[in-house]
């Protein structure tokens, strides 16, 4: 079993490097790293800087300007200008918003190869997995919400017929977006789609270790022919999404990070009873029978952890009733910046000292860039450290379950609802497992299948709302309802 995985690992970096991929960008050239706002690159106003870095090799690769407070209002000003009624973007025919889109998806795809060394370059993913993984569906995901943009309406209400009464389905106002480093291009796209495609206009901050893809695309933007204010971009820290949270000219906060950061949004935003949207940590349980063919869900479980190095919010515990317990891997895998591979290394140390049976990894790996061997910890316990916090990197944590109502309970302790994966071949089982875990998505016989059509998001301190399909669409509308007295005769 162990060299089946190590197979198996070995076999999906083969795909994507024997894959017909263009040649990336050995050194790509860093064109933006400004302030984006007004449709124009502008730098703080208290000449701030920070430094982004590659964390493959651990050496700066740009200065970025700072926003600070001071910038957060001009770019909010600026956003509520373009918001006003009779402004270009208000009157625009809702048509031309999705056309605007697939522009914007027209350019992506035009510098798509750039693009994805450029996530590289700053966020230290493989290119094969940003070009053909992230690239590609923020591609996607421009054209699906695109194509909402002239379909998401109100209806006519058969109310009291002396009235006309209807509803309007009326963009939100001014958002602010603050996304994370882990899919740092796909993040602002799904947050963009339907935030625009909706009519709303946007101040959006990336994450700090990794700004360089969402600032090119803010030219895009620009490129694309929105008109200056609509989405504004403003590189920075935790202050400058604090500080657009507590803006009282921004109507709602769409976040996707840690849960710690979540809540001191929930209550930043109470004051102000700001429309939010929360998408958060997970530790999502993958419940393996012994009923299926288990090398390939051991196969499953392995990626369910392993993918994006393990820095993926629904990352899945492995939970097995009869699964032969060792999954490993011996390849490198990236960490992303010096504190992150600490937090993992102080999990990893944990791991060791409460018993859990290092099957696989367990320390860093090479002296350059911030790496982290795969790890795998077998005979894990629910009160272990490993067990309960959400690590998010290349660490899994295999646990043995003997009933389904203990499983059900166990996965249901958990504070975090995200997403849950049942490998059975028995239906009953299935659909009653499906109703029993709370989580925002559950996969049946595969592990992390996304796509737009789809909702996704978390119950319980996974998340408030969901982002994907029409749900993510209901997140940026307000629903008016307009009531019209009739008059019998025309007078
Ligand atoms: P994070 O520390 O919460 O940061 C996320 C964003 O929030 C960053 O832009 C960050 O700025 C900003 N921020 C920090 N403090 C803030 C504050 N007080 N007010 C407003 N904004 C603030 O999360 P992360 O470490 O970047 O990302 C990893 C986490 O994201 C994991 O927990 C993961 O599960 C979660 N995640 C969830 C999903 C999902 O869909 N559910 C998807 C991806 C990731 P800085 O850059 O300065 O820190
Ligand atoms: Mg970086």
């Amino acid at each position: 079993m162990l060299r089946n995985i190590v197979k198996i690992v070995r076999l999906q970096k083969a795909n994507f490097a024997t894959a017909t991929a263009p040649a990336p960008h050995t050194n790509p050239e860093i064109l933006y790293t400004g302030l984006f706002i007004n449709n124009e690159w502008v730098k703080s106003s208290d000449g701030k800087t920070f430094k982004t870095e590659n964390p493959a090799i651990g050496e700066v690769i740009a200065d970025v300007q700072q926003a600070g407070k001071t910038d957060v209002d001009i770019a909010v000003k600026a956003a509520n200008d373009a918001f006003k009624l009779g402004s270009p973007w208000r009157r625009m025919d809702a048509s031309e918003r999705g056309y605007l889109l697939n522009r914007l998806a027209d350019l992506v795809e035009r510098d798509r190869t750039y693009l994805a060394s450029l996530e590289t370059f700053d966020n230290g993913k493989p290119y094969t997995a940003a070009y053909y993984g992230d690239v590609a569906a923020v591609i996607k995901n421009l054209r699906y919400y695109a194509g909402w943009a002239d379909k998401n309406h109100g209806h006519v209400l058969p109310a009291d017929g002396k009235y006309f009464t209807y509803t309007r389905h009326e963009p939100v106002g001014v958002c602010g977006q603050i996304i994370p480093w882990n899919f740092p291009l796909l993040m602002a796209a799904w947050k963009l789609g339907p935030a625009l495609a909706t009519g709303n206009c946007v101040v959006m901050k990336p994450a700090e270790q990794t700004p360089l893809t969402a600032l090119y695309l803010a030219q895009l933007v620009k490129e694309a022919g929105f008109p200056p204010g609509v989405v504004n971009m403003l590189p920075g820290f935790g202050d400058a999404g604090a500080a657009l949270v507590d803006h009282p000219d921004v109507n709602k906060i769409a976040f996707t990070g840690s849960t710690e950061v979540g809540k001191l949004i929930q209550r930043g935003a109470a004051d102000s009873i700001k429309r939010i949207t929360l998408e958060l940590g997970g530790k999502s349980p993958n419940i393996i029978f012994g009923d299926v063919d288990l090398p390939k869900a051991v196969e499953a479980a392995h990626m369910a952890l392993f993918y994006n190095m393990g820095q993926c919010c629904c990352a899945a515990r492995f939970i097995h009733e009869d699964a032969p317990h060792h999954s490993s891997a011996n390849v490198r895998v990236l960490s992303i910046d010096s504190e992150q591979q600490t937090k993992i290394l102080s999990l990893i140390e944990s791991g060791k000292k409460q018993g859990a049976a290092l099957a696989a990894g367990g320390s860093r790996a090479g002296d350059r860039g911030y790496f982290v061997q795969p790890t795998v910890f077998a005979n894990v316990k629910d009160d272990m450290d490993i067990a309960k916090t959400e690590i998010f990197g290349p660490v899994q944590q295999i646990l043995k379950f003997s009933s389904i109502e203990e499983v059900v309970q166990r996965a249901n302790r958990s504070e975090y609802g995200l997403a849950a994966a049942i490998f059975s071949k028995d239906l009953d089982r299935v659909n009653y497992l499906t109703q029993a875990i709370r989580a925002g998505t559950i996969w049946v016989n595969d592990y992390n299948v996304f796509a737009n059509q789809v909702p996704f998001g978390g119950y319980k301190q996974s998340g408030i709302g969901r982002e994907n399909g029409p749900y993510g669409l209901a997140n940026y509308t307000e629903v008016k309802a307009v009531v019209v007295k009739l008059t019998d005769k025309n007078s």
